[in-house]
């Protein structure tokens, strides 16, 4: 839907918005990936773990990648909705996580159809009874640094993420092998240069497994070519015969969700314009955390009025940062942040007790809202029973 319409729909302000067509236009192109290749392809819920946005790629995609029991819970339960037991095959439920835990591994290796353990030592303490109810695999760090923060980088020095290549010296009791090294890549030359590093390193051994799952951080929508990716999965599939699966968050709900927020105050201050937002980085906490200036849909280069966004909350630095208009901002005046969808909804919280955003789901046609959070549910979360 074209957000100045959108803006005018949304009936409550702040509002989170799923745009369910661009959601599915994404799972359309992931599809049409697999019926090129036969990759696999699971949502990493951990972006955005809406029950909404689950539903609406259950269709399209082979399953969820989650990280803990609660994800692994509810991915199990959107999976089983509507039928007693998925269908064998449809269905499957990926973990990886270095923060395992001894009274939640029998629940997990039932709910889960792969385990990736994280290191040797987790491996050897839960390999043997994980084997028992579902395929056991290892996440490899190849130590292939594609990204120049470390905050991100799984291949940082020292890093907690998987085994490091030279320390795996035999697949013995591992049906799978699973790596995850690259964040929001826009091109397929790290997949490669991983690829062949595994290659290089286990060579014909790539066969004793049963999958490979080359985890997300690709962006598919903004690669132009996906030919190298179907060339590389058909031949490592027609090499190893192994299943792979990829396991993309951002890519699929990144760009599909966008926060309107209302000015609920304008005034001057050292000589610039603060717009006060009736939302706060409490509701994107990247925005602060990484001090990453977000996308807005007002936002004219040209234009020749400059304003702050600012947070309503008692923080200095709950701030957007600065845009240009082309009229000036009016109380009252809503705006929209951008490429919302991913890592933002999840890390929310009710800092200062502002409410937490309203959420609708949009298509062409029409915008539904379909939660609101209450005076209740801060009041659950805070109150000692
Ligand atoms: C976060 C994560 C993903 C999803 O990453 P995106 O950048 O959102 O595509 C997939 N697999 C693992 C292991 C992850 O940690």
């Amino acid at each position: 839907m074209d957000l100045n319409v959108l803006k005018q729909s949304v009936s409550s302000s702040p509002a989170f918005v799923i745009d369910e067509t661009d959601v599915i236009k994404t799972l359309q192109i992931l599809a049409e990936l697999r019926n090129q290749c036969g990759v696999k392809i699971l949502y990493s819920i951990k972006a955005l773990p809406f029950s909404a946005v689950m539903d609406i790629a259950k269709p399209y995609v082979d399953g969820f990648s989650v990280s803990s029991l609660f994800e692994a819970r509810l991915a199990d339960e959107v999976l089983r909705q509507g039928s007693e037991q998925p269908l064998p095959g449809q269905g499957s439920i990926h973990l990886t996580t270095p923060g395992l835990r001894d009274e939640e591994l029998d629940e997990l290796a039932r709910l889960c159809t792969h385990i990736s353990f994280n290191s040797l030592s987790q491996h050897q303490r839960y390999g043997e009874v994980a084997q028992a109810q579902t395929s056991v695999g290892l996440r490899i760090n190849p130590k292939l640094s594609f990204l120049n923060d470390e905050r991100f980088d799984p291949c940082r020095q020292q890093s907690k993420l998987g085994v490091a290549l030279e320390d795996l010296t035999s697949l013995k009791d591992i049906q799978g092998l699973h790596v995850h090294n690259i964040f929001s890549a826009t091109d397929f030359a790290p997949l490669l240069k991983t690829i062949a590093k595994l290659q290089q390193h286990l060579g014909a051994g790539l066969a004793e497994l049963e999958w490979l799952n080359i985890g997300g951080g690709y962006l598919f929508r903004q690669i132009a070519d996906l030919q190298p990716f179907v060339e590389l999965v058909k031949k490592l599939k027609h090499d190893y015969a192994v299943e792979v699966y990829i396991e993309p968050g951002k890519a699929v709900v990144g760009q599909a969700g966008h926060l309107i927020a209302t000015v609920l105050d304008s005034f001057e201050t050292d000589g610039a314009t603060m717009a006060i937002l009736d939302t706060s980085v409490n509701h994107n906490p990247e925005v602060f955390e990484y001090q990453r200036q977000p996308e807005l849909y007002e936002h004219d280069p040209m234009g020749s009025h400059s304003a702050i966004l600012a947070g309503c909350t008692c923080l200095a630095g709950d701030i957007f940062g600065e845009y240009r208009f082309k009229t000036p901002l009016e109380v009252g005046d809503k705006v929209v942040f951008k490429n919302m969808g991913a890592y933002s909804l999840i890390k929310a919280n009710r800092f200062n007790g502002y409410n937490l955003p309203d959420i609708y789901l949009s298509n062409s046609l029409k915008v539904k809202k379909i939660k609101h959070y209450a005076y209740e549910d801060y009041r659950q979360h805070w109150l000692t029973a």
